[in-house]
């Protein structure tokens, strides 16, 4: 594993940080009903007797929430396995059923990893499926339960479905934290399982951390801080946690294995409840439903379907482009801009055009790219590779090409941009010369630097049209039939 310079909560003191982070997978409908996996609907209008555990309803498994699985357990190089589901027994008013169907000893996938930008690998446990639960509402006081006046709830959310991954205890500072979160979305993402929306709780983070001296071999006592909902508050209250554990230890204080909650609000962790062991849930194998068993070849067909993932594309990209600072690097291996380069430069556009266009010009459409396609953008960088438009040009033609759907040659035109049109070109050169006599002799008797003088005159007046390359190129053959003309 490479070596990182840890910052840790207090000198001589390092965390140790494992993430459950569940994700609604982007299916059509819920994991055991016909219900439509939908966000932001009317509360209770998304719901049936199945996923309102009314008594005789029976769960049906959605197989296109096991395809997500697997796809992510593949691409967290994962062992992807026959599974069982578990009812997991508790009480809580957002769980109809009293019961959670989750997935326990036997999950779809486990043991993968995942690497990091920095090059350090995180242990991936297992990734397990799991229904969702309602969701409460607190109203009254904090919006908190302690002080709220009434609660209420929607079901919509019950019985969506849910992949919950779980990290090995390896992650050393809250920064890192926020690096594997980032890291495992876009990986997510990438393979179509989740839209990766954090704000609409589609991506939610329970943390688990510890602190240690540094240099002690074995792991401390962990606190559970519950439903971290952005990569801020994940950071925030990792470091406070992290304090706060390092101030009981130096107190001499006991800790205690619990569950707290994060207060954005306040800025800090509360105690929640005593951490429950396994043996409170009264785990048993939930009878209505046979283990989840993908064949052999699915799941070889699912490997060869991946996209190429942040970590490959990271390689490639360092391949091709090795003086890239990382920023632009991560700019251009996210999913908006990735397919442009990557058509680009399958295209043989020049890499370092490719990659400036994607950073610059394609992310300042973002979010709407409207009509312009891969195909479409590289087509643009074309005719920009060619030299036959500027780049202030092709600028344009790029936003153009996003919103105006005509094919991008009579765009071109459209613009008032003639892609060098020699003659044409040769005319504009011609008419600052016959303007410039002097200047014109001075370069044709081999005064070079009246070059950037006629060039810039012709710019002037045609610049929105004509590329200076092309203009270039225009004099140039100007001055050939000169030469020979008076030979
Ligand atoms: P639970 O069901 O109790 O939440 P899980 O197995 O789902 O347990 O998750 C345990 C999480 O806690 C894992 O992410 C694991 O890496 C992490 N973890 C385990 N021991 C420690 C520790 N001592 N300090 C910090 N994190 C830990
Ligand atoms: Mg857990
Ligand atoms: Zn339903």
């Amino acid at each position: 594993m490479t070596q990182r310079a840890t910052a840790g909560p207090a000198k001589g003191w390092e965390y140790v940080i494992g993430l459950e982070v569940h994700t609604e997978l982007k299916t059509r409908s819920k994991l055991f009903c016909g219900c439509p996996n939908a966000f932001g609907e009317e509360p209770n209008t998304s719901i049936c007797p199945v996923c309102l555990g009314l008594p005789g309803s029976l769960p049906v498994m959605n197989a296109q929430a096991v395809d997500f699985a697997i796809r992510v357990g593949l691409a967290l190089n994962a062992t992807v396995q026959r599974s069982q589901f578990h009812r997991k027994n508790y009480f809580y008013p957002d769980m109809p059923k009293d019961y959670q169907i989750s997935q326990y000893d036997v999950p779809i996938n486990a043991n993968g990893y995942l690497e990091l930008p920095s090059g350090r690998v995180i242990g991936i446990e297992r990734a397990h499926l799991e229904e969702d639960t309602g969701k409460l509402v607190h109203r009254g006081g904090h919006g908190r339960i302690e002080s709220a006046a009434y609660s209420l709830i929607d079901y919509n959310r019950s019985g969506v479905p849910l992949l919950e991954i779980v990290s090995a205890p390896d992650i050393r500072d809250p920064e890192e934290a926020k690096e594997y979160v980032t890291e495992l979305r876009a990986i997510l993402v990438a393979v179509g399982a989740s839209d990766g929306r954090m704000e609409e709780g589609s991506l939610r983070v329970d943390a688990n951390v510890s602190v240690r001296p540094i240099g002690e071999a074995t792991f401390r006592t962990r606190v559970e801080i519950k439903n971290l909902n952005s990569l801020r508050s994940l950071v925030r209250a990792l470091t406070f946690e992290g304090h706060r554990q390092v101030q009981l230890y130096e107190n001499g204080e006991a800790m205690i294995q619990q569950t707290r909650f994060w207060d954005e609000e306040r800025s800090l962790t509360g105690a929640l409840r005593l951490k429950e062991e396994a043996n409170d849930y009264r785990y048993f194998p939930e009878p209505d439903l046979p283990p989840v068993a993908p064949d052999v070849e699915l799941i070889e067909e699912r490997r060869t379907e991946l996209p190429e993932l942040p970590s490959a594309r990271r390689g490639s990209i360092a391949m091709i482009l090795p003086e890239l600072s990382a920023d632009l690097r991560e700019t251009i291996i996210a999913d908006a801009c990735w397919p442009y380069f990557r058509s680009a430069v399958d295209a043989g556009i020049t890499p370092a055009r490719a990659a400036a266009r994607c950073a610059n010009e394609l992310t300042a459409l973002l979010p709407d790219i409207g009509v312009l396609a891969p195909e479409r953008f590289v087509e643009v960088l074309a005719i920009e590779d060619r030299g036959d438009l500027g780049a202030s040009q092709v600028k344009i033609l790029l936003r153009e090409a996003a919103s105006d759907p005509t094919p991008v040659k009579e765009l071109v035109t459209k613009l008032g941009f003639t892609a060098r049109d020699e003659d044409a070109m040769k005319a504009m050169v011609e008419e600052v010369v016959i303007r410039f006599p002097d200047e014109w002799g001075r370069y044709l008797g081999g005064d070079e630097k009246v070059a950037g003088f006629l060039l810039g005159q012709v710019m002037r007046q045609h610049g929105r049209q004509i590329s200076g390359a092309g203009a270039r190129q225009a004099l140039l053959a100007l001055a050939d039939e000169a030469r020979s003309g008076a030979e």
